[in-house]
């Protein structure tokens, strides 16, 4: 009787692990694994660097605790002073839009939460990040010292201005709207580099735009429709 009931635990638990394979490592990673395959893979991402990248990002712990369950949803999610993380479908669509390599120099305005610095960092190790809120900033900051982001650069202030001394960019990818280019980053975008950047009225429709610089001239298209918070700044 006591072996039966022995055979009947060892087979719960078996059956258990079974049903929900726990890794030791990483509980999240089958989330992730769910994440890029339905939301990312299945519209249409291609590049594998990015998806690899967002496999790897721990999105988990760029949210404040009460939404961690939230964190591989199909959504942007609040990060407090009425900001947003984006969705992982507009972070992994701006991400391969900007074709980064290993070695390529990147700007990022509105580092907010940390989460698509730390996605480009997978691609280089030379990440520039701008965010005006400064508590965000500074939570940003050492949430990416800890999490094994140290290289990244996070600078406090307006990034309508860009970060000249560390110009030009190969790509730069704006994570809050301006009604329209601020030209400090145009001019630091380099001769073939790209750059993201949700165009439109604070309140309105915006247009996820793509620029390019090419023979010194300046080429952009309309990529989606999306929804961003606005830029701010005295600028
Ligand atoms: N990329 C972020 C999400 C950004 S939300 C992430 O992965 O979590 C947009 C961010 O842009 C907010 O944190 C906001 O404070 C910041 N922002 C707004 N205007 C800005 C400006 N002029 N310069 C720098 N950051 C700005």
């Amino acid at each position: 009787m006591e072996r039966k009931i022995g055979i009947f635990i060892l087979g719960f638990f078996l059956s258990f692990f079974y049903l929900f394979p726990l890794n030791a490592k990483d509980p999240y990673l089958n989330l992730r694994k769910k994440m890029v395959e339905e939301q990312i893979k299945e519209r249409g991402i291609k590049s594998k660097p990015v998806l690899e990248a967002l496999l790897e990002v721990p999105r988990h712990l760029f949210v404040p605790r009460g939404y961690i369950s939230y964190a591989y949803g199909d959504r942007p999610l609040p990060i407090g002073y009425g900001q947003t993380i984006s969705q992982p479908y507009i972070v992994a669509l701006m991400t391969e839009l900007l074709r980064i390599k290993e070695g390529d120099k990147v700007l990022e305005i509105g580092t907010g939460s940390g989460y698509q610095a730390a996605i480009l960092a997978e691609l280089t190790s030379k990440v520039f990040t701008i965010e005006i809120i400064e508590p965000l900033a500074r939570e940003a900051q050492s949430r990416l010292k800890r999490l094994g982001y140290e290289k990244v650069k996070v600078k406090i202030g307006d990034g309508y201005y860009g970060w000249p001394e560390e110009a030009p960019f190969d790509g730069i990818i704006v994570t809050c709207a301006s009604p329209y280019i601020p030209p400090p980053l145009l001019e630091q975008l380099k001769e073939g580099g790209r750059m993201c950047i949700p165009l439109g009225p604070p309140m309105g429709i915006q247009e996820l735009v793509l620029v390019e610089k090419k023979g010194g001239k300046i080429f952009s298209r309309s990529i989606l429709p999306v929804r961003f918070v606005p830029m701010r700044g005295e600028h």
